[in-house]
């Protein structure tokens, strides 16, 4: 059974977006062994977690990187581990990869299960604490942030032994009550998706919402497969865990949305046209990328 988070100490936090990216020159490939995958139009094969996919090399690299998308490996293409395989290879093992000893790869596999999570929280938890003016819940969001470093830096053993999905729970809470006040800023800006059927967890799968003023609109968890966003302005929209996969972005403002990760932009469309929040990087796929 799992333990309480730590509580938060009056230490700051240290770790920034920056350090959410990740680096797999510092990773030994957890992303390809740790996790399993079952044949989908994203994976082409199935692979049990905690095996090395049939791709990897001995040197950790993927013999296939070029060509993941043809080869029907989209969605590693889009994977985004928010950094956590280059702190659990170096900064949680020393450096010694899972191939060296087979108990200390299984809890390398764990570890990065349960990093892969924090960090993505973390990822989150630094936007909001930026996007709220209610000092409160500022607050609460730099305790999580604190409280989730402290866990990361407290060694393997305290790592494994966390209840993630507690931690879990204080996040999403804090993080909806921020998109709340975020998106009630932008009241004022344009409405138009009250009246579209546009909230949270929503089929959208190839809507045509092109052109469209979709500001503070609550689209968390929202099915926007292949929908046709271009030239639409989703500043102030909560994007949190929407699926955007071959979703249309060109000329799309997404500068000022909310909770947008690197794996979402991936597995879209767009181009040079499409504003980006300032943390994210024009996928290489896109035209002008
Ligand atoms: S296809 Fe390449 S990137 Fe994807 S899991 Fe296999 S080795 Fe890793």
């Amino acid at each position: 059974m799992g333990t309480a988070p730590t509580p938060a100490t009056d230490s700051p936090s240290v770790l920034d977006r920056n350090s959410l990216h990740p680096d797999c020159t510092n990773c030994f490939a957890l992303c390809c062994t740790a996790l399993g995958f079952s044949r989908s139009a994203d994976f082409a094969v199935d692979k049990p977690a905690g095996s090395p996919c049939r791709n990897l090399a001995a040197d950790f690299s993927c013999t296939i990187h070029g060509a993941l998308r043809p080869r029907g490996f989209r969605g590693c293409a889009v994977f985004d581990c928010f950094g956590a395989g280059q702190r659990v290879s170096q900064d949680l093992f020393g450096g010694i990869s899972w191939a060296a000893e087979a108990e200390s790869g299984r809890n390398m596999f764990a570890a990065f299960n349960t990093a892969r999570q924090l960090h993505e929280m973390l990822w989150y938890l630094i936007e909001a604490q930026d996007r709220t003016f209610d000092p409160e819940a500022r607050q609460r969001a730099g305790r999580l942030r604190m409280m989730i470093e402290a866990a990361l830096g407290s060694g393997v053993q305290r790592l494994l032994g966390l209840d993630v999905k507690e931690v879990h729970a204080s996040v999403r809470a804090v993080l909806i009550d921020i998109s709340e006040e975020v998106r009630m800023s932008y009241s004022a800006a344009g409405r138009e998706h009250l009246d579209a059927g546009l909230a949270p967890g929503a089929d959208l799968i190839g809507r045509n919402l092109r052109s469209r003023r979709l500001c503070g609109a609550d689209l968390r968890g929202a099915y926007l497969i292949a929908a046709d966003l271009r030239f639409s302005d989703l500043s102030g929209a909560d994007l949190l865990g929407a699926d955007l996969r071959d979703a249309r972005l060109d000329g799309a403002d997404l500068s000022r949305s909310l909770y947008l990760t690197q794996g979402q932009l991936d597995a879209a469309g767009g181009s040079r046209a499409t504003r980006l929040p300032a943390d994210l990087t024009l996928p290489g796929h896109w035209e002008g990328g």
